[in-house]
């Protein structure tokens, strides 16, 4: 696990002897408005010790983050070993950049009666976001369509940090 977020740290570094660059450790508040701002990371699982990552699209409602997808190798493995991490970041020039990583659990929402009202506000939550069904419910060759599986994940601690050039 990361060390607790200390909100407003700045860690100076050198790059490669051309400018010095801060490196801020985000606050709670910020790494959520950052979830907020995007629909895509990349979801790290763990099994028998082995790692796996694979890129998708995400919803974040303020509390979770909401997801859909179909059965192969990452939803056995969560089934399995429901920790997981995943990270977002942003890159908007060589100087600045941003990452954030979640590190929580995952949690499918079956299609069961119970699991209607929370099916539905996954869906509502997803749809806010474009194009999110067509990576997790293409049909591959050799097993067709398959039923997708909505899942969220519940957030249980995060880090983010923000680097830019120091003013130095
Ligand atoms: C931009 C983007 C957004 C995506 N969004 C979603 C989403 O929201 N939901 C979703 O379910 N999927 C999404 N995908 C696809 C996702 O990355 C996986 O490819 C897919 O979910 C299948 O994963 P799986 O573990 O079930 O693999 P399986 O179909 O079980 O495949 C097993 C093997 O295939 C290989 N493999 C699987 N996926 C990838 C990959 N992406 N790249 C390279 N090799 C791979 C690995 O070697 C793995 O061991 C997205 C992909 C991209 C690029």
């Amino acid at each position: 696990m990361p060390p607790e977020n200390t909100g407003h740290s700045v860690l100076p570094t050198s790059l490669c002897g051309y400018s010095a660059m801060l490196i801020h450790e985000m606050t709670e508040d910020e790494c959520r408005a950052e979830l907020g701002r995007t629909d895509f990371g990349r979801l790290a699982c763990v099994r028998d010790g082995d790692p796996y990552i694979v890129p998708v699209n995400f919803s974040y409602d303020g509390q979770y983050l909401y997801g859909i997808t179909t059965l192969g190798q990452k939803v056995e493995w969560m089934r399995n070993n429901p920790l997981v991490c995943l990270e977002i970041d942003a890159r908007p020039d060589p100087d600045h950049w941003m990452s954030v990583l979640v590190f929580g659990r995952y949690e499918e929402i079956p299609d069961t009666p119970a699991s209607q009202p929370l099916r539905a506000h996954a869906l509502e939550v997803l749809q806010k976001r474009t194009a999110w069904w067509e990576p997790a419910c293409v049909p591959n060759g050799e097993n067709g369509r398959r039923p997708p599986i909505f899942y969220r994940i519940e957030i249980e601690q995060m880090s983010g940090r923000r680097g830019m050039p120091s003013a130095i």
